[in-house]
């Protein structure tokens, strides 16, 4: 599927700042911050302001094309939508590849949860480490 296709699945309009934004997060091999996903859209749309992204990011995301995911020391980080329905994402911190992980932790909490009559509304899980092409660069065994 492509961009366009993409955007109007979601009954978006196509608009270039979308197109932009999903084309950078389409190519890029890493999850990207809002700054260096701006940074790379400036180059396909000189003059693009900043808030523009980020209200386009917000879009995006609302409409499931999206992933964010909280980074370790604050911010977050994006990427293109690559697996449906509701998962977790392990992060390479060498080249910062994501991996999707359909394993979720609050499966198990819930029950234990429910005995404290809490409910929880949101919960966020991310795994960082080193992807098998950076522990061969770091020599880890
Ligand atoms: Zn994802
Ligand atoms: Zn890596
Ligand atoms: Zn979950």
């Amino acid at each position: 599927m492509n961009i366009d296709e993409m955007l109007k699945q979601k009954q978006l309009k196509v608009t270039p700042q979308r197109k932009a934004i999903l084309t950078v997060l389409e190519r890029s091999e890493s999850v990207l911050s809002a700054q260096e996903l701006f940074r790379e859209v400036l180059e396909l749309l000189p003059g693009t302001n900043f808030s523009t992204i980020y209200r386009n990011l917000d879009t995006l995301l609302s409409r499931g094309l999206l992933c964010r995911i909280p980074r370790e020391n604050g911010g977050d980080l994006y990427e293109i939508r690559r697996e449906e329905g509701h998962h977790h994402h392990v992060i390479c911190k060498g080249c910062g590849a994501s991996i999707p992980v359909d394993f979720c932790p609050m499966e198990t909490l819930n029950c234990q949860l429910e005995e404290y009559g809490f409910t929880p509304t949101e919960h966020h899980f991310e795994v960082y480490g080193l992807c098998s092409k950076c522990k061969k660069q770091h020599r880890i065994p």
